[in-house]
């Protein structure tokens, strides 16, 4: 058995790299033994080659190597599409058509209560659980009650974190129902998911620590329950701090956040991006 540490940089080319991703990725690659890339790059509308020779001339410029080949998603649809094919085989998804507009009416019903938001926003409420939908460009959901009804005790599954409240968190079948739900697998338009794509990425890559940022730490239970619905192995965690700017605002959801790019026009150096996230050298 092999002690390396495989720790991965995602980036979606959706946009230019930020001070947050600068500090994720410096953050994985100080870790790791080997360092690899992945462009996260299935959403095909929003994804441009333009942003991904950006984001590869930042990454070289902040001094990070990876080997090769850089993975990109985009050439793995197959893969994706077969793994949720075979939890459509479990019996574990359905199909559903509804649109944004339906699942907010249907949570503005009475007797929904407060809607609750999960790892993709508002918590589906199940309108198309039982409706045997025939459409072929409908969304796959996970049938969450189902998953956890065929995995039978999840609290035996859980993760462990290293960073944001390190120690071991166990899977909670409560929780998994209230705060994810039934999450699209397969988007309607592109038919995958970040979700199956991170899972199967992951352990395709062999990564063995995943570090990505707080923001994602409500997904990993999900995550943890995919990848053993389809028997993949389990990596630790390590979800960082986010990167806020003066006033306390994450710097990714700031839609004037200046780019590396910008900043480097402007003359910064390495040296000052490491010192703006507080990013010990060595
Ligand atoms: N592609 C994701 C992002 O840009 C990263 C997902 C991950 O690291 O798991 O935020
Ligand atoms: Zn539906």
């Amino acid at each position: 058995m092999s002690c390396k540490k495989v720790e991965r940089f995602a980036p979606s080319p959706t946009g230019p790299l930020h001070l947050g991703h600068a500090f994720s990725a410096l953050t994985a690659a100080r870790h790791a033994d080997r360092f690899l890339l992945r462009m996260e790059d299935i959403d095909t509308a929003r994804c441009r080659p333009e942003w991904e020779a950006a984001i590869l001339d930042d990454l070289r410029w902040l001094g990070l190597t990876w080997q090769q080949p850089v993975l990109r998603q985009s050439e793995r649809l197959h893969l994706y599409r077969d793994a949720v094919g075979r939890l459509t085989e479990a019996g574990l998804t359905y199909r559903c058509t509804c649109t944004r507009a339906d699942i907010k009416a249907a949570l503005s019903a009475p007797q929904e209560g407060a809607p609750m938001h999960g790892p993709d926003g508002l918590i589906y409420p199940g309108t198309c659980r039982n409706a045997e939908h025939v459409a072929t460009d409908a969304a796959i959901r996970l049938n969450m009650a189902a998953a956890i009804a065929a995995i039978g005790d999840v609290s035996r599954i859980g993760f462990t974190e290293l960073d944001f409240e390190p120690g071991r968190h166990a899977l909670d079948a409560e929780a998994l129902l209230r705060n994810v739900g039934d999450i699209v697998l397969a988007r309607r338009d592109i038919g995958t998911s970040y979700h199956i794509a991170v899972v199967i990425d992951d352990a395709a890559q062999g990564v063995t620590h995943v570090t990505r940022g707080r923001d994602l730490f409500a997904a990993t239970p999900l995550h943890r329950l995919l990848q053993v619905l389809l028997d993949l192995p389990e990596p630790l965690y390590r979800h960082h701090r986010l990167i806020r700017d003066e006033n306390g605002k994450r710097l990714a959801k700031r839609d004037d956040a200046r780019a590396l790019a910008t900043l480097r026009a402007e003359g910064w150096s390495r040296e000052d991006v490491l010192h703006a996230i507080g990013f010990q050298a060595g």
